[in-house]
């Protein structure tokens, strides 16, 4: 029987609606600052992972929506991404092994330019109703770990302080989601609700009881608690999670400074 992730599904969507909401308030309150319009791709070329409800959604989607030569198009040049992907990976594992600043890494990665393979050749994403969270979020400032970030296209200015979208609330939520897809469908694969991927591998990938861990069988290996104790992939977005932050504060748009429970800084291009 196939598996039915539309509970999963929903909850990620009711995260889009709040997330689309966020943005709007911005475009609505500093027009002059939100860039992001048709013809604007450079979010496109960034190199970001996806959540697995996210990778399993964008994948649903874009079953529902493609086939034949558009199909193999988008698909070869997921292939050429993931390969691209794998040895930026390679370098920064190495990068890391050599002992390496991780501030330096991180920083060689955000220079990184990986086309995304949903960027067709009118420049424009074949998936946007879709579209994963970073995309969405990309043109305003947004903060992982209290580091501000937002993309150089807009008028928003290193050092200023503006309203800041923390990132780290969303992922957790959305590793909220995969850890009940994990306890949902009975895998064994203990770090299953916690995988990242970026969306060149997740449109490829079959998320079927073989994958998830719920057969006998599989391609996706069991982990052990050794395995659990390592450090995470550095180019993955940190989970980073305050304390006594409430889920309500990702969709926050007001000024961090003047929030007890936040408590973060806003200043983009560093802490405050
Ligand atoms: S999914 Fe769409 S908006 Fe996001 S990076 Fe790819 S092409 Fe751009």
């Amino acid at each position: 029987m196939a598996l039915d992730f539309t509970e999963y599904f929903e909850k990620y969507e009711a995260i889009v609606a709040e997330v689309d909401a966020v943005f709007k308030k911005f475009e609505t309150e500093m027009p002059d600052l939100v860039k992001c319009g048709k013809g604007c791709s450079d979010c496109c070329y960034a190199l970001f992972d996806v959540t697995l409800v996210e990778a399993m959604y964008i994948n649903a989607k874009f079953n529902e929506k493609f086939s034949g030569m558009e199909r193999s198009a988008i698909l070869d040049r997921a292939d050429k991404a993931d390969r691209q992907i794998h040895k930026l990976k390679r370098k920064v594992f190495k990068a890391s092994q050599e002992g390496r600043p991780v501030n330096d890494i991180l920083l060689e990665v955000a220079k990184a330019r990986v086309r995304c393979p949903m960027l067709d050749d009118n420049d424009l994403c074949s998936i946007y109703e879709s579209r994963p969270i970073t995309c969405r979020l990309y043109g305003v400032p947004t903060s992982i770990g209290g580091e501000a970030h937002t993309c150089n296209k807009t008028g928003f200015k290193g050092g200023e302080k503006y309203p800041t979208v923390n990132m780290d609330i969303i992922l957790d939520r959305l590793l909220a989601i995969g850890k009940e897809i994990q306890t949902g469908v009975g895998s064994r694969f203990r770090e299953l609700g916690e995988m990242l991927l970026p969306v060149s591998m997740a449109i490829v990938t079959e998320y079927d009881e073989t994958y998830l861990g719920v057969g006998e069988k599989t391609n996706l290996r069991e982990t052990s608690p050794e395995e659990e104790d390592k450090p995470r992939e550095i180019i993955a977005p940190a989970a980073a999670k305050g304390p006594g932050k409430s889920a309500a504060c990702a969709s926050c748009t007001e000024s961090k400074s003047s929030c007890e429970t936040c408590g973060e800084s806003i200043v983009l291009g560093g802490k405050e």
